[in-house]
């Protein structure tokens, strides 16, 4: 039985097919153990008709391999088409994107030369859930879905990917001084999480100052973990500061499937012309030949590319006079990376990649008990456009709502207090939260809101949403209004 390990791999569009091309033969001639199933994703894939641009039999092959190296891909212009990156991650459940982001100063220009972190964003939840409503004339909504299971899987193979690579420091990012309970749950698992591993040292940064570090000030952060939309904005900051978005590779990692590719597109302005760096391509890879448990042959590959950075030999993206001392174009940038396998950089701390434990990383959630969960009242989102939209006039109307005593306490729009006791300034749109409860906040059954629901559609008022507010261990387990 042939000892290859068989992974799918895709050529992808534009400049995929260069770099493809050239970082297979850089890990042929490492010494890569690989088989390959070739797939056909992107463009071509999506002009057939498939809106998700990868079809039935490239699913298989992954379900098969499990392992997929992925050149960039080209997104047709014009809507219907799926992003097949999403697609990817969600179907295959790839819950961690990873994205190293290291500077190579001197030999590639940044202002960073110390730079030297990982971002590890979650992946499948947050606003990319894409659960989008509109709901009146002027008002739209992003459901933003955070679970617990999602956050401690993240969080949990943060500190793992630490404890494996050696890094110090996990950085939690969020925004939970405002959003309390979702932002609030993934701070308050990372907090639990972190008493795991008292051997690396923790703090959290809110994401706006957090990202205004990453552009001034990166080399403090090591490893960074954060939420789906934050990650995604961060780690571009991040790559762009390190000068190396045309070398970044990435990995998109789940329980059963992982997937590799650079972090840049398909270039289309560049290609067939044979100057494409396959940098990041080759680091994605590098990151698999670790994961599919080949390390001697990642750090062969990752040390020769390191040493051909120091010797000067650029692509053209990164050549400079003075500082690059030839430029070459795709195939010659794997040639001379070929030619320097064995070697290691003089200046560069060379690639070691754990050869003792080569399992790719999993992580177990813990078990949790049941909480007692308790009905308390339920929040009725109306549109109203009416009387000017004053809220004095919809309060009024629906306080002659009583449903064996669950009855209004109070109308919010768009977050912010209006009734009863709002203030004159506050800009209304057509779309209100209506709060019921009973005076006593005591457990309401379902019934009760169907009836109220009953009463406020009998008024002429039209309902458009229900959220029902629970309590959770005898806990509120919702967010009051501003100026409640
Ligand atoms: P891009 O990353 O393809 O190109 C941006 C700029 O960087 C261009 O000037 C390009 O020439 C240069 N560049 C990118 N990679 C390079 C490399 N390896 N060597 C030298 N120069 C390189 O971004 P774009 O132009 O915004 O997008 C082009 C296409 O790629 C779009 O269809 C987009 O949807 C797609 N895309 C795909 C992926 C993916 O498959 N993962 C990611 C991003 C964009």
């Amino acid at each position: 039985m042939s000892s290859k390990r068989k992974i799918t791999v895709a050529y992808g569009d534009g400049i995929g097919p260069e770099i493809m091309t050239a970082t297979l033969n850089i890990l042929e001639a490492a010494g890569a153990q690989l088989e390959y199933d070739v797939i056909e994703i992107g463009e071509q894939v999506y002009l057939k008709g498939v809106s998700s641009g990868m079809e039935p039999k490239a699913f298989e092959s992954l379900r098969e391999t499990k392992v997929f190296l992925k050149a960039p891909i080209t997104t047709p212009q014009g809507g219907g088409f799926k992003s097949l990156n999403v697609t990817t991650r969600t179907s295959f459940g790839l819950f961690a994107n990873v994205r190293p982001c290291k500077s190579y100063s001197p030999f590639i220009q940044t202002h960073f030369p110390k730079t030297d972190m990982v971002i590890i964003r979650e992946n499948e939840e947050d606003l990319y859930a894409g659960i989008e409503h509109r709901q009146t004339q002027e008002v739209v909504q992003s459901l933003k879905l955070i679970s617990q299971p999602g956050s401690e899987k993240i969080i949990r193979y943060a500190f793992e990917y630490a404890k494996k690579y050696g890094r110090k420091k996990v950085t939690c990012m969020t925004k939970d001084n405002i959003m309390k309970l979702a932002d609030g749950l993934f701070h308050r698992t990372f907090d639990e999480i972190a008493k795991e591993y008292p051997d690396i040292k923790t703090d959290h940064k809110i994401i706006d100052i957090g990202t205004a570090l990453i552009a001034d000030r990166p080399e403090v952060f090591d490893v960074i973990v954060t939420l789906n939309l934050y990650g995604d904005i961060i780690s571009d900051v991040a790559a762009q500061v390190t000068g190396s978005v045309g070398l970044g590779g990435s990995a998109n990692v789940g329980e059963e499937v992982a997937m590799f590719e650079a972090i840049h597109g398909s270039a289309p302005d560049i290609t067939g012309l044979g100057i494409a760096n396959p940098s990041g391509l080759l680091n994605g890879a590098i990151m698999m030949l670790v994961h599919i448990g080949q390390p001697e042959v990642a750090e062969k590959v990752a040390n020769a590319w390191m040493k051909t950075l120091e010797d000067g030999i650029h692509t053209g993206d990164i050549y400079q006079e003075g500082l690059s001392s030839k430029k070459v174009g795709t195939a010659e940038f794997a040639e001379a990376v070929i030619a320097r396998l064995g070697q290691s950089p003089a200046n560069m701390i060379p690639a070691s990649f754990d050869k003792e434990d080569t399992t790719p990383m999993n992580v177990k959630l813990k078990e949790r008990a049941p909480e007692k969960k308790e009905l308390i009242g339920v929040d009725v989102f109306v549109a109203w456009d009416e009387e000017g939209r004053d809220p004095n006039v919809l309060g009024e109307k629906l306080r002659a709502v009583n449903a064996s005593g669950l009855q209004l306490q109070l109308i919010t729009n768009r977050g912010v207090k209006v009734f009863p006791a709002g203030m004159k300034e506050t800009f209304c749109t057509d779309h209100w939260r209506c709060r019921f409860q009973t005076a006593d906040q005591a457990v309401i059954s379902p019934a009760q809101i169907l009836d109220l629901l009953k009463q406020i559609s009998d008024l002429g008022i039209e309902f458009i949403q229900t959220a029902n507010l629970y309590s959770f261990e005898g806990k509120r387990a919702y967010s009051l209004a501003q100026g409640e």
